[in-house]
């Protein structure tokens, strides 16, 4: 490397006004160029983990330690979002480009959230994510087949489940093999057992487990200081902070279903083309519902959803 090039690189960790991007096999710590001015309301124009930006390599240090600029984002072709009601456009980006997120949830402490579970299945769907379900501690498990009877209307719907334990190592090859090579994070409640997978998948991090994830900064311009790790099997990995708040974002009253999978067939046939399958007569939704083929704790999901959305 000599000084002034610019690379591609792609965002692993942000911190403060920093951000760190893998280069080639190093690590770039970088700020922001000229053209990015630090607007908070417009989050999206700043880089995010995740992203491939370019690097412009300011000087060539003794060591590891690189400076750079980052002086553009490449496209994202995916985005992991939440709403965060401390911002003032009501929205988080998670991650960027990912192409797996692992939903990973406890069989207790804390309980199976199956609410949650369908927020962050609708995120998932709407940023063109690849969600995997993950129920961790079935170590904990006082009868396996109620947890397995709970999470099945979930592998009919076609997602894929797996049932793993970061205390016994079960289901974390099957877990591996899903990440390989890919762009994953790990999301779920705080204690689920996000970071002590992250550890099984790939041994060797220093991970504060039981702390919740690392913790995000309450100030206004903290930035969460979540990490991509880069996985031997290849790929990346991150573990999102402990979530208080799981909001549906950019979704509307009337879009809602086309994210719930299983409601495709019966929406299409509502009486009204914008059926919001909640009041209205002769919703095929709510007859699927009744006969049984939508199950009705996901209809019941759809519709707390649907209470917080705006309308259009
Ligand atoms: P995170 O907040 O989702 O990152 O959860 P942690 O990985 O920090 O784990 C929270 C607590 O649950 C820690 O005390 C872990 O040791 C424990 N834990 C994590 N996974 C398992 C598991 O599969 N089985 C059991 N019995 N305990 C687990
Ligand atoms: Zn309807």
């Amino acid at each position: 490397m000599t000084s002034q090039e610019t690379f591609e690189g792609l965002v692993v960790r942000a911190k403060g006004a920093d951000y760190f991007a893998a280069v080639g096999g190093g690590e770039v710590r970088c700020s922001l160029g000229g053209r990015f001015r630090l607007d908070e309301s417009r989050e999206e124009v700043l880089p995010i983990v995740g992203d491939t930006v370019l690097v412009r390599v300011e000087k060539r240090r003794e060591a590891a330690c690189l400076r750079g600029l980052i002086v553009g984002i490449r496209p994202r072709k995916s985005m992991f979002v939440r709403t965060d009601s401390s911002k003032r456009m009501n929205y988080r980006i998670l991650g960027a480009n990912l192409d797996r997120v692992i939903l990973v949830f406890a069989v207790r402490a804390p309980d199976l959230n199956l609410r949650l579970l369908d927020r962050m299945l609708v995120a998932a769907e709407r940023g063109s994510i690849v969600p995997i379900i993950c129920v961790n501690k079935i170590d904990l498990a006082a009868v396996r087949g109620d947890i397995e009877a709970k999470i099945a209307p979930y592998e009919r719907l076609g997602y894929r489940v797996v049932l793993s334990s970061a205390e016994t190592g079960e289901g974390v090859e099957e877990l591996k093999a899903a990440m390989e090579g890919m762009l994953s994070i790990m999301a779920g409640p705080s204690g689920a057992g996000k970071t002590s997978l992250v550890a099984r998948v790939q041994p060797g991090l220093e991970l504060r487990i039981g702390e919740g994830g690392t913790k995000a900064g309450k100030g206004r311009h903290t930035t969460t200081h979540f990490e991509l790790h880069r996985l031997d099997i290849g790929g990346y990995l991150g573990d999102t902070p402990g979530i208080r708040e799981f909001g549906v974002w950019g979704v509307t009253k009337r879009t809602l279903a086309s994210y719930f999978r299983g409601f495709e067939t019966a929406r299409k046939e509502c009486r009204f083309a914008g059926c919001t399958h909640s009041h209205e007569p002769d919703c095929a939704v709510k007859r699927a519902v009744e006969g049984g083929s939508i199950q009705g704790e996901r209809y019941e999901s759809y519709l707390r959803i649907l209470e917080t959305l705006p309308s259009g």
